[in-house]
């Protein structure tokens, strides 16, 4: 029996989704299973076009943008931006709003030198900043933020506007919730297992006049892997199957307008709950920070939370636990997730208020 699937990734995929890749793993209609095949058959390169071609279509892309499709995970990026993009004596600005941006400076100073213009940390990171509570340095080569911080439950509403250079986001717990102001961008990163289908892969859309003629080696050469349309070597084949999946089930939901108003809707069917409880439960992270794709929530205590946790397994749910950073619970309603398990999640939340509070 498959349960509701809370969590924050590899998280739940469409059953249409599933059934798909079920009949592709056992022919993809050439005798054989889209594992058993290969990526320089016409086959796959027909995939590997229309993917391309459907995911600039759905978030309109513009040709200025090479689109990759990259390994190594959101996390390879975070080396790989700085290392590709910044030259000795650069430095890069960082509006930094919790655990992913930090791992992500972690390693980009091994490569630049690292501007904060916010620091989030004063606030417990339950706070995406106003424009005038960032302070830019001069001339940084980009400005980097992370567009959804999946472990508190916080998401930037619209890109900052002010930045003094192109902004490059990771928007690795939020691609595709919503439409995407890509033009305001020099590069927006994601892995692919949260809104996107597996993991095994990292979308990367970069501007074009950013791909670099110096030569760097192979797999850390974004223009060598525009030019090989992202196929330098073997690419990773089901997980970009599952993206052309993923954006077929997205097309067919409205688009990325048809996303946000799916997502706006499950969100605030748990949200209204956590807020009727009357302060038995609260949201992390203030409203005007609150995320549509990763819920947070705490109970009176962290026993209180170890028995929810328990009693929604009881009821078919699973994957409420917190962050391993900020403990607590956490509710994760990527776009696969249906509003039913929304709306039982909330009766559930309800329920459990009503009986513990
Ligand atoms: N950035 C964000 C915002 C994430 O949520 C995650 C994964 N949860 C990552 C980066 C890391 O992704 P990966 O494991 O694919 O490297």
């Amino acid at each position: 029996m498959r349960k509701m699937n809370f969590t924050a990734g590899p998280a739940t995929l469409p059953e249409e989704v599933i059934e798909a890749a079920q009949a592709a793993l056992w022919d993809i209609g050439v005798g054989a299973g889209i594992l058993e095949i290969s990526h320089r058959t016409p086959l796959f390169d027909e995939i590997m076009h229309e993917t391309q071609a459907e995911f600039r279509r759905i978030a309109n892309v513009h040709e200025d943008y090479a689109i990759l499709f990259m390994q190594g995970g959101a996390t390879l990026q975070f080396c790989e931006l700085p290392m590709y993009l910044t030259r000795p004596g650069d430095h890069i600005d960082c509006i930094h709003t919790g655990f992913w941006t930090r791992n992500a400076m972690r390693d980009a100073v091994h490569f630049t030198r690292v501007h904060y213009a916010y620091d989030g940390a004063s606030s417990g990171f339950e706070h995406i900043p106003t424009e005038d509570e960032i302070v830019y340095s001069v001339s940084p080569r980009y400005v980097y933020y992370c567009a959804n911080n999946s472990f508190m439950g916080t998401e930037w509403q619209h890109p900052p506007r002010h930045a003094p250079a192109p902004l490059v986001a990771d928007m690795s717990s939020n691609i595709f919730s919503r439409p995407i102001d890509v033009n305001a961008h020099g590069a927006i990163f994601a892995s692919t297992q949260k809104n996107l289908g597996i993991a095994g892969c990292c979308v990367l859309i970069i501007r074009k006049d950013w791909l670099d003629m110096a030569e760097h080696p192979s797999m850390f050469d974004y223009r060598r892997q525009a030019e090989a349309r992202s196929m330098l070597n073997t690419p990773p084949v089901f997980a970009i199957f599952m993206l052309r999946q993923m954006l077929a089930w997205i097309a067919r939901h409205g688009g990325l307008e048809g996303m946000l108003e799916r997502n706006r809707k499950k969100a605030a069917i748990v949200r209204q709950a956590i807020d009727e409880t009357g302060g038995f439960f609260r949201h992390v992270g203030e409203p005007q920070s609150h995320s549509l794709m990763n819920i947070a929530f705490r109970s009176p205590s962290q026993a209180l939370d170890d028995l929810f946790v328990a009693e929604a397994e009881k009821a078919h749910m699973f994957g409420l636990k917190g962050h391993r950073e900020t403990g607590g619970l956490r509710a994760s309603l990527f776009n696969a997730m249906k509003t039913e398990h929304c709306q039982s999640l909330a009766d559930f939340i309800r329920e459990f208020a009503r009986k513990f509070g």
